[in-house]
């Protein structure tokens, strides 16, 4: 047994982290959200951590996103993810990657990967991340913070609601958002236990569902979202629930 995973394959045995290992993810941005995803897939030992954004290291980030540090300032974020993702668990391979959503680069990496986690920070990137995962029918995680407050659910294409479903008319958002770091901390923390579940081959516990998340009053509440059969996204795949 590795001792670095001795204390998780008491859960889930050494078949496990062997599906663990085999596996890979696509973190798609690694600020507020994707910092405690990575961080935690990368620890879990999953075998291929595919990281995606575009942006630079800004000062303002840092007072939520988490993997980084002052030093890194003005570096491309994935690049400074990598670096210390590696240096946390180097069994891993993490792969940094510069490209946007909409990117053909993207699409050959949604294609490729076993689930993919959205830790975006705008409604138009995500309604294309939302297409492509069910284009290819892949496992899709999704959380968005502000302020206090955020949601968080898991889309199976084909059989559980997608975001155009739960969301047909987008959300709006204030530009910057405002955010407190444990927002993103907590569900991000949530998308990673989300992503580890679906590589495991376990039911994850928000498909179908809906977490909605008030830190401010401490309030967690879980709805049930279901499929439209109208849905322009996923409409036209099988039947639901
Ligand atoms: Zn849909």
């Amino acid at each position: 047994m590795n001792p670095r995973y001795e204390r998780q394959i008491l859960m889930i045995g050494e078949e496990g982290q062997g599906k663990l290992s085999n596996s890979s993810a696509l973190v798609v941005g690694v600020g507020g959200l994707g910092s405690p995803v990575a961080y935690y897939l990368v620890a879990a030992g999953v075998g291929r951590v595919h990281l995606v954004d575009p942006g630079y290291l800004e000062v303002s980030n840092l007072n939520r996103q988490i993997l980084y540090t002052t030093e890194d300032i003005g570096r491309p974020k994935v690049l400074a993810a990598a670096e210390r993702l590696s240096r946390l668990n180097p069994d891993v391979d993490v792969i940094p990657h510069t490209v946007s959503v909409d990117s053909p680069e993207f699409e050959e990496l949604v294609k490729e990967v076993d689930v993919i986690i959205d830790c975006l920070d705008n409604w138009p990137a995500r309604e294309a991340l939302n297409r492509l995962a069910v284009r290819y029918g892949k496992p899709l995680v999704h959380a968005g913070v502000a302020r206090w407050y955020g949601q968080a659910t898991t889309v199976i294409p084909g059989k559980t609601a997608c975001l155009a479903c739960i969301y047909p008319k987008g959300m709006r958002s204030e530009s910057p958002i405002p955010v407190i770091g444990p927002a993103p901390g907590v569900l991000g923390a949530i998308e990673a236990a989300e992503a580890l579940r679906i590589l495991l081959g376990l039911e994850p516990g928000l498909a179908g569902k809906l977490l909605i998340m008030d830190l401010s009053a401490g309030a967690f509440e879980v709805v049930k979202v279901r499929r439209r059969p109208d849905c322009p996204v996923c409409g036209g795949l099988g039947v639901g629930e």
